[in-house]
Parts: structure tokens; sequence; C-alpha cells
């Protein structure tokens, strides 16, 4: 089940994690694709919404993890283009490993067996970059290549693990789930003072904030 949060934005309560489903003019666009066995609730939310599986265009990550990551396997062979932030890319086509020397990346790698390499196109982002009407943003921390992404047209943050909704209010991605919280704390600072204004922002966990996004963000920055 899919709940709108606005005309053309769609909210998956993935039991834990959230994915978001956005018409971005005409681009039907995935942003995070929950864990390995989401992948039947990810295609029966397109039909909730009112689309087929063939009109997904496109599937925006917001970084390398197994409930982000888990379900990209139901979309092989559907000729959707993937993009990732530049540095966690070669983690979702399994070129690379995740590091064993960092607390994070030890239980990447050991989970990383569940995860199978998509078939489809993986592309890099760099900060700065566009996606239709979305701007990547460099957020690293709860992973090296974290990225947020802010579409000014929608009014919308996405903000991945960067921050977690709880009771309410916004916290920091923790150690235990972190690759650096030094770098989380830095990255919400820096993502608070460079993105425009939203309204509508949805992290990777908890509920998503249906007014004053960008505010609670810049609220939150101001404590760390
Ligand atoms: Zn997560």
């Amino acid at each position: 089940m899919v709940t709108a949060l606005a005309d053309d934005i769609w909210w998956y309560d993935l039991t834990g994690v959230n994915a978001t489903l956005v018409d971005d003019d005409g681009a039907l666009t995935l942003v995070d694709t929950g864990l390995p066995w989401h992948g039947n609730a990810l295609i029966a939310g397109l039909s909730d919404a009112g689309y087929e599986l063939r009109d997904l265009d496109r599937i925006l990550l917001t970084h390398f993890d197994f409930d982000h990551v888990g379900g990209l396997s139901a979309f092989d062979g559907i000729d959707v283009t993937i993009y990732v932030g530049e540095r966690d890319a070669p983690l979702v086509t399994g070129e690379q490993a995740p590091p064993l020397g960092n607390h994070k990346g030890a239980f990447q790698r050991l989970v990383s067996p569940f995860l199978d390499a998509p078939d489809n196109d993986v592309v890099p982002l760099a900060d700065g970059d566009t996606v239709g009407s979305f701007t990547v943003y460099d957020t690293p921390g709860h992973t090296p290549g974290h990225v947020c992404y802010v579409s000014e047209d929608h009014s919308l943050g996405l903000l991945g693990d960067l921050v977690r909704e709880d009771s309410g209010r916004s916290e920091p991605s923790p150690w235990l789930v972190s690759y650096d919280t030094d770098a989380v704390a830095r990255s919400i600072r820096d993502f608070a003072e460079r993105a425009p204004r939203f309204e509508l922002a949805v992290p990777g966990h908890g509920v998503p904030f249906e007014e004053g996004g960008s505010a609670k963000l810049s609220k939150l920055a101001a404590t760390l």
C-alpha cells in the first residue's frame, strides 16, 4: 500500500523503512527500494498509485544499505536507470565490497550475500548533479556515498538516512548504523545551509514531515 502525500508523491511504509514514488513531470521515479523481500510490495504500490511496472523510468537511491537497495532485483529486466551517489555506486554494482575495517562496513559485508547486483544501468551521481527536477546533495556519514535529493518543483526533500523521524522529531543517524557520526553532523549542517526550502521531507525511517521539512532540519542543525 502507498499513501499519497501530494498529487504526484506517494509514500511506501515498508514496515520499518520508507520508499517514495514521484511522478516527476512524467518521469516516474522510485526513491529507495526497501529490503530484499519488498519487491512485490514495491510493484503493488505502483498500481495503487495508478501506474504499471513498465511506467517506471528511474530509481534514485539515497545510499547503499541492505534496507534501501534490497528490492532492486525486482526490477531486473525492466528498462529503468538506477542512480546512486558515486562513492556508494561500486557497492551497488558489486565492483567493491564494503570495508571490514569500519563497524558499519563489516555489517554491510555480513549481509551482502543476500543482495544481488542489479541488471540495470547504474549511474553514479556527484554533488550538484540533477536528475529530472531533483538536485543531488552529498551527505556522507551514514554511508560514504550517502546523498539527499531535493526537488524544488515538488517542494520535496528525500533525506535517506541522514536523519530519521522519531515521535515527530528528526534525529541524526545513530552511531551503530553509521560509518561516521561526526560526518553525519557535518552533513546535516551543510545540507541545511545549502538546500533550498522544502515543505515535504521523507526520511528513510519514520513518518514523513508533511510541512516545514527544511525548517526542521535547520533547527536540528543548530543543535549539532
Ligand atoms: Zn536505512
